[in-house]
């Protein structure tokens, strides 16, 4: 058996951009790259799933992961995506929506307290004054940053959907997600300010996610449908499921951190960190009469559990079917977070469509249904225990066998589609 020098497990983006940089192989259990950020196609009449888009422009396009855009990301790097597929600039449009009242406040919630009337913006700005003491959970932490008034109203039901029930167990993370500025949000209690946060400007590619996705692996040396399933990290054999094996000198692995300690054999004292798991529902339907403006809604008070809808559609025209009608359409994107890993059955699956789907309806924000697929991110939100030490030596064990961890979920670190795609071609090129 032949030795590769160094192999890459994974062709997400942050796998595909190593292996790129780099010029080395790669190995991948999906048919297609892109991991999570992949659009796909869906047949309006037969609700078929494409992997390209059929050359009659009659098709829904949705993504596995959900709205997927790009955020920030240095002018240089958005050059070259640029250049290997055209891409679209956009100003954010996100609100936060209260189910049950039908209130729509702009995001950050924090900095637009006037659409909250003067008692509540009275009591949330007396109580954000106050210093915030250290906080040892992600909900103490936003109850001392934001004080009760707003942690009540927002931020606890909204964590507590979004970190599926996490929230007073895990550490306070990825502060920079809900900014507090005092003297923002007592401009904010007044009148307009401006937008903040990592996710004010996005870029799209005009072609769609799968296009850069292409663009991105085109000439690499991808071996797809290779699912890993052991590593003997003293023999340096990695293991396929169809049977077949290679041996390898170094590793870059985009990977679960979690998952490679247990395809390698390797056990740590510590508990390891937590994760959840996302259910995305792709919607194509009739535009209804109240669907909003917004690019996407944080909701803390849904029916049917979910913490996130966004409009595909209200950010680019193109991800609807090419037809005479399409200006009555809408596509949606709808995130409910479960426990790391515990997928529901079927059934539930099911009855939790058609809860969504209702709630949507009796909201105005769509008609009657066209397409719905389901994907499920087994591994999509990561976080750590309080003082957990379990994600640096799950690397350093890891390191010492030559098994270099790489991006979002390899290094267990939050981080969007350039912050991977930048850290493979940094990973990639050091191997050269
Ligand atoms: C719900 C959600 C919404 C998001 N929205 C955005 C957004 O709008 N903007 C943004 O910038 N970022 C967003 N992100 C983050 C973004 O998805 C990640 O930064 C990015 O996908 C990380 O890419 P990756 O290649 O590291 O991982 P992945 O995409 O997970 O790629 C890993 C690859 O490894 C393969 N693999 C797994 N196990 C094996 C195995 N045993 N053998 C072989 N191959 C295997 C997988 O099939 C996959 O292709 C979002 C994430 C989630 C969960």
């Amino acid at each position: 058996m032949p030795t590769i020098p160094c192999l890459v497990l994974g062709a997400g983006v942050t796998g595909a951009a190593a292996a790129r940089a780099g010029r080395l192989p790669a190995v991948e259990a999906a048919a297609h790259p892109g991991g999570i950020c992949r659009s796909y196609y869906a047949s309006g009449s037969t609700n078929e799933r494409l992997a390209a888009p059929p050359s009659d422009g009659s098709a829904w396009r949705f993504e596995t992961g959900g709205g997927h855009w790009l955020f920030g990301g240095e002018p240089l790097l958005l050059d070259w995506l640029d250049r290997l597929a055209p891409l679209r600039r956009y100003e954010r449009r996100a609100a936060v929506y209260f189910a049950r009242t039908g209130l729509s406040v702009p995001y950050p919630i924090q900095n637009h307290l006037a659409a909250l009337g003067r008692e509540v913006a009275l009591a949330a700005l007396c109580e954000m004054a106050r210093p915030a003491p250290p906080a040892e959970t992600l909900a103490a932490w936003l109850r001392a940053n934001f004080g009760p008034t707003l942690y009540e109203l927002f931020f606890g039901p909204f964590h507590e959907r979004y970190t599926a029930g996490l929230l007073d167990r895990i550490a306070p993370q990825d502060a920079y997600k809900s900014p507090r500025d005092l003297a923002l949000a007592l401009r904010g209690a007044f009148g307009a300010t401006p937008p903040v946060g990592y996710n004010v400007r996005f870029a799209y590619p005009r072609d769609g996610l799968d296009a850069l996705v292409r663009a991105l692996v085109a000439d690499l040396d991808i071996a797809f449908e290779h699912e890993v399933v052991r590593i003997d990290p003293v023999e340096r054999t990695v293991f396929f499921a169809h049977g077949g094996a290679c041996r390898y000198e170094r590793l870059l692995s985009s990977l679960p951190l979690d998952r490679m300690l247990s395809l390698c054999g390797l056990e740590l004292a510590e508990p390891a960190d937590p994760h959840t798991s996302v259910l995305v529902l792709n919607i194509g339907a009739r535009r209804g009469p109240r669907l909003p403006d917004a690019h996407w809604l944080y909701v803390p008070d849904s029916a049917s559990g979910f913490y996130r809808v966004g409009v595909y559609s209200n950010v680019e025209p193109d991800f609807l079917p090419r037809r005479p009608d399409r200006d009555r359409l809408a596509s949606l994107y709808v995130e409910r977070a479960w426990p790391g890993g515990s997928r529901p059955p079927a059934e539930e699956t099911a009855r939790y469509e058609k809860a969504v789907v209702d709630e949507l309806q009796s909201w105005g924000f769509i008609g009657a249904v066209e397409v719905i697929q389901a994907d499920w991110i087994d591994v999509a939100y990561t976080w750590s225990w309080p003082g957990s030490r379990w994600r640096e030596s799950a690397l350093d064990l890891l390191r010492r066998h030559r098994i270099y961890q790489i991006g979002r979920y390899g290094r267990w670190v939050f981080q969007g589609i350039l912050d991977s795609i930048r850290e493979g071609l940094v990973a990639g090129s050091c191997t050269r």
